[in-house]
C-alpha cells in the first residue's frame, strides 16, 4: 500500500533537472526516438529527452538551463583506441621537428621548462627534421649537398635551466644535446675522458658545448633518466583530460600501461576523472586478470575493465602488416607475424597445432574475458577470423563482443565471415586519410580495395566503432580530435580534399553512420550500450554541443567543426 502511494506520487511530481538544454537539434543515436529539442539532466543521468514544451517542467530555480540556439547535441565521444600514456608524452612533451634556429630552439625549450614539474628531464626533441626532408626534395644535387644542420649550444638554454636537465637528439638520433645539468649529472666533464662509445665535443678550452655523438650516447642516458615520476605523470594526464573536454571525448579504450590506470583510479578518487575510461590489460596475463575476478563488466561506469590485448602482427608504416601475397613495393616482403603467435602447440594428441595466441585467447575467452587483438594485412584479418571459429567451436556460440583491432585490410572473401560472429571492427578512420596517399603503392590497386573498407564491414554485419589511435608520432600526428575521424570515414578524402570524389568511395559511411560508431557502437564494443551511447533517457548524463551541424553542412567542412560545450556526468566540463 505504502509503495503504491510512492509510486503514485512520482508520476504527479517531475523530478527536478539539474541541466537543461533546450532549443537545440539533439541527434540521440537512439533508434526508438533519434531527434528531440531538448535534454534534461539530474545528478549524472539524463531523465527526459523530448520537446522544448515538455522539458519546461524539470525546471525550477536551480535548473541550469543552456539555450543551444538551434546547435546539434550528441552523446559525448567515445573513442575506442587511445594510447593515453604517450598521448601524455606528445602532448604535454618538447617538440623540436620544425625547429633549427636558435631562437624558436630557445624559445620552445623554455616552454616545456615553464610547464614541467621542477627537476624533470626534457627528452625527445629530434630538431632539424623539416630541414632535412625539405632539401631532400630540393633535388639530387641539394641531397647530395651535405646539409649544415642546426647544432644547439649549452650557453643557449643554460641561463634558465640551471636546475633542470635538457637531453635530447636531433631527428635521426645521430647527434646529442646535453645542458650543463645533464652534463653534470652524467659525469661529463671537463677533466675527465669520454665515456666508451661516445664523442663530447669540446671548445678550445676542453669544455663540453652540449653536443655529443657516437654509438653509447643513448644507452648511457637511457641508464641515469629516471622514470617520470608520479606528480609528472599526474599532471600530463590532466593535460590530456582537458584537451579530451575541447574535443568533446567523454569515454575512450586505453592501451596504456598499469601505472597509467592506477593513476586513472587516482584522479578518479580525486573526482579529478573526466572521461570515463575503458583499460584493457595484456593477453599473456589473462590468468592474473581472471584470479582477480576480473571479467567482462568488471569495474564501473568511470573505469571499466575486463579485456585483454595483443598483437598478431606489424603495421603498414614499415611493410610489418602480414598479407598473403608480398608488398607490391617489394616482392620478398610479406610482413611478420609478433612473438606472441609463438610457439605452436600441438592439440587433441599432436593432430591439431595451434598458435600459442590461440592457446591463450581459448582460456581467457572461456574465463570470460572479452578478447581485443591488433590485426593489420589480410592474413593477419584472416587468421583472426579462422581463430574465430574455432572459439566458437572450442567454447560455444556466445555474445562475445571479439574486438578486431584497426581491421585494416581485409580480403574481399573474407568480409561475408563477419556475419553473425558477433565481432567489433575496432577501426581508426584517420589512418585512412594518412595511408591512403602510398597504399595503392604499398600493396596495389586490387587490395587497397579491402583497405578501410568501413562500408563493406558495416554492411557484413560488423559492429563498426571508431576511434583515434592517438597519438601517433610526433612526425605522424593522430589526433584526438574525433571531427577527423568522422571527417574521414564520411569523406575518404585528405585534409585538403583529395581524391575529389574520395578514395573508393563506395565504402563511405553516412553521417548518421560516422555518428553512431564513434558513440553507441563503441560503447558496445565495451559492453556498456545500455549506459551509454546515445542521448536516451536513464542513461549518462554525457553530452557535447557542436559549433555547426554535422548533419546539414557540407561534409568537407566536417573537419572544422569544434565543441562548443561538453558535459560529463551531469557536469559542464568545457565551454568555448
Ligand atoms: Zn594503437
Amino acid at each position: 500500500m505504502k509503495f503504491r502511494f510512492i509510486f503514485f506520487f512520482s508520476f504527479l511530481i517531475a523530478e527536478k533537472a539539474d541541466l537543461v538544454i533546450q532549443n537545440a537539434y539533439v541527434w540521440t543515436v537512439d533508434l526508438s526516438k533519434p531527434k528531440a529539442e531538448a535534454v534534461a539532466v539530474h545528478n549524472n543521468k539524463i531523465i527526459f529527452v523530448g520537446s522544448n514544451k515538455a522539458v519546461q517542467k524539470y525546471i525550477d530555480s536551480n535548473t541550469t538551463i543552456i539555450d543551444a540556439g538551434g546547435k546539434l547535441v550528441l552523446p559525448g565521444f567515445n573513442d575506442n583506441h587511445v594510447h593515453f600514456e604517450s598521448t601524455c608524452r606528445i602532448v604535454t612533451g618538447l617538440n623540436l621537428l620544425d625547429v633549427h634556429q636558435e631562437k624558436p630552439f630557445i624559445s620552445r625549450v623554455r616552454d616545456v621548462h615553464e610547464r614541467f614539474m621542477p627537476g624533470v628531464w626534457i627528452t625527445g626533441g629530434l630538431w632539424s627534421a623539416y630541414q632535412a626532408w625539405e632539401s631532400s626534395s630540393i633535388s639530387e644535387e641539394g641531397r647530395k649537398a651535405k646539409i649544415d644542420f642546426f647544432k644547439p649550444q649549452r650557453k643557449m638554454v643554460d641561463s634558465f635551466t640551471a636546475e633542470r636537465p635538457v637531453f635530447i637528439q636531433r631527428f635521426d638520433r645521430k647527434v646529442f644535446f646535453a645542458n650543463s645539468k645533464a652534463l653534470e649529472i652524467a659525469g661529463i666533464t671537463k677533466d675527465r675522458a669520454d665515456p666508451p662509445n661516445i664523442h663530447v665535443e669540446r671548445d678550445k678550452r676542453g669544455n663540453p658545448t652540449g653536443i655529443l655523438t657516437g654509438s653509447g650516447v643513448q644507452k648511457y642516458f637511457n641508464n641515469i633518466i629516471p622514470p617520470r615520476s608520479w606528480k609528472q605523470r599526474v599532471w600530463e594526464s590532466e593535460a590530456v583530460l582537458k584537451r579530451c573536454a575541447r574535443f568533446g571525448v567523454t569515454s575512450l579504450s586505453d592501451m596504456s600501461d598499469a601505472r597509467q590506470r592506477e593513476i586513472f583510479y587516482y584522479l578518479n578518487n580525486e573526482d579529478k576523472l573526466t572521461v570515463r575510461i575503458h583499460s584493457r590489460g595484456y593477453l599473456d596475463q589473462w590468468e592474473k586478470m581472471s584470479e582477480l575476478g576480473i571479467k567482462i563488466g568488471s569495474g564501473d561506469s568511470m573505469i571499466r575493465l575486463g579485456t585483454v590485448k595483443a598483437w598478431i602482427d606489424g603495421i603498414m608504416g614499415n611493410s610489418t602488416a602480414r598479407f598473403y601475397k608480398a608488398y607490391s613495393h617489394n616482392s620478398d616482403e610479406f610482413g611478420i607475424w609478433r612473438k606472441i603467435m609463438f610457439p605452436w602447440r600441438s592439440q587433441s594428441g599432436g593432430r591439431d597445432l595451434q598458435s600459442n595466441l590461440e592457446y591463450l585467447a581459448i582460456k581467457a575467452d572461456s574465463a570470460g574475458i572479452q578478447l581485443s587483438v591488433h590485426a593489420i594485412g589480410d592474413a593477419a584479418n584472416s587468421y583472426l577470423l579462422d581463430m574465430m571459429d574455432r572459439l566458437n567451436e572450442h567454447n560455444g556460440v556466445k555474445n562475445r563482443r571479439f574486438r578486431l583491432v584497426h581491421a585494416q585490410v581485409i580480403r574481399p572473401d573474407d568480409f561475408k565471415r563477419f556475419n553473425n560472429m558477433s565481432i567489433i571492427a575496432e577501426v581508426q578512420p584517420y589512418h585512412c586519410t594518412d595511408d591512403m596517399r602510398w597504399m595503392e603503392e604499398r600493396i596495389g590497386h586490387e587490395r587497397s580495395k579491402g583497405a578501410y573498407a568501413f562500408r563493406s564491414l558495416w554492411d557484413s554485419g560488423a559492429v563498426v566503432c571508431f576511434g583515434s589511435d592517438s597519438p601517433g608520432t610526433n612526425a605522424s600526428r593522430y589526433p584526438l580530435n574525433p571531427m577527423l575521424g568522422l571527417y574521414a570515414a564520411i569523406t575518404r578524402q585528405t585534409l585538403d580534399g583529395k581524391p575529389a570524389d574520395g578514395w573508393f568511395p563506395d565504402e563511405k559511411l553516412s553521417v548518421e553512420e560516422a555518428i553512431q560508431a564513434y558513440t553507441l557502437n563503441s560503447a558496445y564494443a565495451s559492453f556498456e550500450e545500455n549506459i551509454k551511447g546515445s542521448i536516451t533517457e536513464g542513461k549518462l548524463a554525457d553530452l557535447v554541443i557542436l559549433s555547426d551541424n554535422l548533419l546539414e553542412i557540407d561534409p568537407s567542412k566536417i573537419k572544422d567543426v569544434e565543441v562548443k560545450t561538453t558535459i560529463f556526468n551531469g557536469k559542464i566540463i568545457y565551454q568555448q
